[in-house]
């Protein structure tokens, strides 16, 4: 059998601070693995600090890094299959750049994958975040789970050790919108969870803002379910049954009791309560035409400005 290759995928933005530190570590753990040659895929996503500099100085020194300049900011998800897309190794892990996920986990990750496993993918336990965070967190991930209609970890994220099977299939589904926890789930195979506590960043702080992680959420519920629209549906019957029974009693008001319903409050409430319902399902809707929107362009998901591989052919790729 030939000699194992291990990638490690890294989407990298404005993450200076942290690289030196994430780069010591990260080779060190590598360095300890039989096989290779290994290589770190660091994907900038078009970082406006140093971490182009300090990466591309890095590339040069040692030579299993391979960097890949995208061509402006893309965000996570995009920057993080352009990673799975050129790495070239047996097995890959994905990792974030900032060691909240720590790399010296490489060795339990392998040690569980050669038990049979395609997948092992991290459970993250003991957060080290605001409560308000951790209480959404806790919330969204049982939410899209539960909407999803495949099987999806609960309280996993990117960190994951995958085989190159694995990766190939997650790498070829053509859709634009990333959710690559949701698409890893999806292409199936063995997969296994390990339980692991999630660190705070190491350096330099958080380049997801509120907007951003809703946005990933949306896209966790959107993308792998059409349950929301069943949900409207049922809203939809819910209130015309609610009106239907609420216009009887008003006719049985009138004949029997003699009493027509009065009131400018109770119609007031009345329309907006149902205007309000009509604009969540307007809402949902629009996120699934908003969805096709996206994927019926078929612009690709990051372009690559530069790619950086010192390696000599046939060394490492
Ligand atoms: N990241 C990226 N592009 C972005 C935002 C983030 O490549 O537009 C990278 C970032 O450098 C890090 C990983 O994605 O390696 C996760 O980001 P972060 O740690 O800020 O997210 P959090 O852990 O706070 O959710
Ligand atoms: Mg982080």
């Amino acid at each position: 059998m030939r000699p194992r290759r291990i990638s490690v995928a890294i989407p990298v933005y404005n993450e200076e601070d942290v690289i030196p530190e994430l780069l010591g570590r990260l080779t060190a753990v590598l360095d300890a693995q039989p096989g290779g040659p290994h290589e770190i895929v660091f994907v900038n996503d078009g970082s406006q600090d140093r971490t182009r500099e300090l990466l591309a100085a890095a590339a040069a020194r040692d030579h299993r890094i391979v960097v890949i300049n995208l061509s402006r900011n893309f965000g996570h998800q995009a920057a993080l299959s352009a990673a799975l897309g050129h790495a070239i190794g047996d097995v890959v892990l994905s990792m974030d750049a900032d060691l909240q996920d720590a790399p010296e986990a490489l060795p339990s990750l392998l040690t569980k994958l050669d038990e049979g496993y395609d997948v092992v993918v991290v459970r993250r336990v003991e957060r080290k975040e605001t409560i308000w965070k951790r209480a959404a967190y806790y919330l969204a991930y049982r939410l899209i789970a539960r909407l999803s209609n495949v099987p999806q970890e609960l309280d996993v994220g990117d960190f994951a050790l995958m085989t190159r099977q694995v990766v190939t299939a997650v790498t070829s589904l053509p859709e634009r919108e990333r959710y690559l926890r949701g698409l890893r789930s999806w292409v199936g195979f063995r997969q296994t969870a390990m339980a692991m506590p999630r660190a705070a960043r190491a350096a330099g702080t958080t380049k997801y803002s509120l907007g951003r992680l809703v946005g990933l959420a949306l896209d966790g519920a959107f993308s792998f379910s059409v349950v929301p629209l069943r949900i409207s549906a049922g809203i939809g019957f819910l209130s015309f049954l609610g009106a239907l029974l609420f216009s009887l009693y008003a006719v049985y008001a009138r004949v029997a009791l003699g009493r027509s319903p009065q009131g400018f409050t109770a119609l007031f409430v009345a329309g907006t309560f149902f205007a309000g319902i009509l604009l969540i399902v307007l809402w949902i809707l629009g996120e699934y035409i908003g969805r096709i929107y996206v994927e019926v362009k078929r612009r690709p998901a990051y372009v690559v400005e530069s790619v950086i591989r010192h390696a000599p052919r046939g060394e490492n790729d």
